[in-house]
């Protein structure tokens, strides 16, 4: 039995990060249509009729437990991936496409872009300089071969893909002027459902070149506990079984799921 992981907030500490975050769209390449806003860019984003990603395969990288660069050089594998697999849905939402930088760190504190690394989290994506910023502690470390990492990676870049299709921006101009967090609560708790949706997604559309257990992917999902940020556990479950099973950016429409769902 793997141990049980120190803290797979993902990005419970970023509340403040993406509050006064104020975006700038990728530049607009080619045939792409402008990036969607308003309410519209939430309920009814072209990036939800891209179906299925295309990208069939990924191949995990041997990550060796306590061992700093093998974690990294696995993660970068698994962003290429991402990379790989997000591009064309980009392409067929005729929305701009760009890569996320990417960057780990050991330490809470370290500067990414939206502040210092916020304790309890994992990892954190920062809309302003679209960086995703992970942390890898030797905790964390010692339990590098679990699926876990794989998943929060996923997740974070699936925070990437709502910036790039206007999602993020809308929320963050939706609530530019909202006083107090409580009142930001249930969208930022879609906001990070609708991520782990998309990680979801991610992992059911490459599952079958993974050579895992079943096992590993429901250790992630039994991982989720209630926060105020992203929902109860049985609500990250939903969605994250739910991106798996139908394996369809389509099935992440939180914006339009019953209130108890995204509780
Ligand atoms: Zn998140």
């Amino acid at each position: 039995m793997p141990m049980r992981i120190p803290f797979i907030a993902l990005l419970s500490g970023v509340l403040a990060s993406l509050l006064f975050a104020g975006t700038a769209a990728a530049g607009a390449t080619g045939q792409s249509g402008p990036v969607p806003s308003g309410n519209k860019a939430l309920t009814h984003n072209p990036i939800y009729k891209t179906g299925k990603l295309d990208l069939k395969t990924c191949e995990e990288q041997r990550v060796i437990p306590d061992d700093l660069d093998s974690a990294r050089v696995y993660l970068e594998f698994v962003l290429e991936c991402l990379n790989d697999a997000w591009e064309p849905q980009f392409a067929k939402a005729k929305l701009p496409f760009s890569k996320p930088k990417f960057e780990t760190t050991h330490r809470i504190g370290f500067p990414t872009g939206c502040g210092g690394f916020p304790k309890g989290a994992q990892a954190l994506y920062c809309p302003l300089n679209n960086k995703i910023t992970f942390l890898l502690s030797p905790g964390i470390l010692r339990e590098a071969t679990e699926l876990f990492l794989f998943q929060v990676m996923a997740h974070e870049y699936g925070h990437h893909v709502q910036e790039l299709s206007g999602i993020l921006p809308t929320f963050h101009r939706k609530h530019a002027k909202t006083k107090s967090v409580k009142a930001i609560l249930p969208d930022l708790r879609k906001v990070e459902l609708q991520a782990e949706c998309l990680s979801g997604v991610f992992i059911g559309n490459v599952w079958h070149s993974l050579n895992r257990r079943q096992s590993d992917f429901t250790y992630v999902l039994r991982a989720a506990y209630d926060t105020a940020s992203h929902g109860k556990a049985s609500s990250i479950g939903y969605w994250l079984r739910r991106g798996f099973d139908q394996e369809s950016v389509g099935a992440c429409n939180v914006w339009t799921a019953p209130k108890s769902k995204v509780s």
